[in-house]
């Protein structure tokens, strides 16, 4: 199956919109990039940066004559972005996105979207907690699974030309019905972030230990939720607002078995600590041998080669952090 289009139309260009238009003109994936964004520095950024072939400020212009568009703006602007886009999509185009939520995308976008064009929400699991044009990188979604929902309408050759799209920028593809994406990502990545806001926040709002200690003593596990809680607020606003349901559901189930952590502390059960944190070890393992993350220590950071130590080497204090 051929994953090349003509006219791929980006209506938002941020760390994803900029990722795919710098994968898909490596891999020769398309003739034309046309762009569009809300703001017009933005759009200027985009130009700078030799993104695409035409730039707008209009997402409708920018859709005409496309045969995929992929919507990659915070998941709130998708239903003023789908009503001011609809008039323009071209029938036999496939209508897309790389929002992080799918039910509420599915229900804002859908209606709005013309007989004989092939709606198929998508989600990329790639990103960074940096944002904006110049944040993208070709290399994100490589060997980064990237889900897609067909909806009813959508052509199974769409479907398999869009996986190809996506598996020729290097990712996995995997087909997914979208309420069971929400409540999987609520999980695997919402709830981290809502946890990482709110650890975050809380060192910060402690009054017996300064802003500065918090900084300068902080830990690999404290600084590792920093880099989450660092993520686009926007974003993120978007994804608890839009996804509602399936994080309540988590977050219930995650405060259920964080009061039994609480207990264990308290009556000092020991048994029971490790026993969870030996089932946890194991889910690293398995993330690690499914080639989602290095096993390299420290999230792989580079650690410059310690200097020689003088002779005779007296070690003071142990090595690493204390994540
Ligand atoms: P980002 O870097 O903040 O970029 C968002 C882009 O959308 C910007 O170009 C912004 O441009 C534009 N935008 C905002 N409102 C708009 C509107 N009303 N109309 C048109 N463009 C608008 O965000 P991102 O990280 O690329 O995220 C984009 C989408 O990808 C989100 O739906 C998010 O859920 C999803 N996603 C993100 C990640 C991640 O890790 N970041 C991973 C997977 C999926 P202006 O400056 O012009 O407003």
């Amino acid at each position: 199956m051929s994953a090349h289009f003509r006219k791929l139309a980006l209506i938002g260009i941020g760390l994803i919109g900029s990722s795919i238009a710098l994968a898909a003109r490596r891999q020769g994936l398309v003739d034309v990039i046309s762009i569009a964004t809300r703001k017009a520095e933005t759009l200027a950024e985009a130009r700078e940066l030799g993104l695409g072939d035409i730039y707008t400020l209009d997402a409708a212009e920018a859709v005409r004559g496309a045969d995929l568009v992929i919507l990659c703006a915070p998941v709130g602007a998708y239903e003023a972005i789908a009503k001011a886009i609809a008039p323009a999509l071209e029938p036999g185009a496939i209508l897309s996105d790389v929002g992080s939520v799918k039910g509420h995308v599915v229900k804002v976008v859908g209606p709005h979207v013309p007989q004989g064009v092939s709606f198929i929400p998508g989600h990329p699991i790639a990103g960074t907690e940096h944002s904006g044009p110049s944040a993208g990188f070709a290399e994100l979604f490589s060997g980064r699974w990237c889900i897609l929902t067909p909806q009813h309408g959508a052509t199974a050759a769409h479907t398999e030309k869009l996986a190809a799209f996506w598996e020729a920028m290097g990712s996995d593809v995997e087909i997914m019905e979208a309420g069971h994406h929400d409540m999987v990502l609520a999980i695997t990545s919402h709830i981290p972030h809502l946890i990482a806001y709110n650890i975050v926040g809380t060192a910060d709002d402690l009054e017996s230990v300064t802003k500065s200690e918090v900084i300068k003593f902080s830990a690999g596990g404290f600084r590792d939720f920093t880099r989450i809680a660092a993520s686009d607020p926007v974003m993120w606003r978007d994804v608890f607002l839009t996804n509602r349901e399936a994080v309540l559901d988590m977050l219930g189930r995650f405060l259920g078995d964080l009061s039994i952590l609480q207990k264990a502390v308290e009556i000092g059960d020991g048994a029971a600590l490790e026993s969870i944190f030996t089932r946890t070890r194991a889910i690293r393992r398995s993330i690690i041998s499914a080639g989602q993350e290095t096993a390299a220590a420290d999230f792989g950071r580079p650690h410059e080669a310690p200097p020689e130590p003088p002779t005779p080497f007296v070690r003071e204090h142990g090595g690493g952090d204390d994540a």
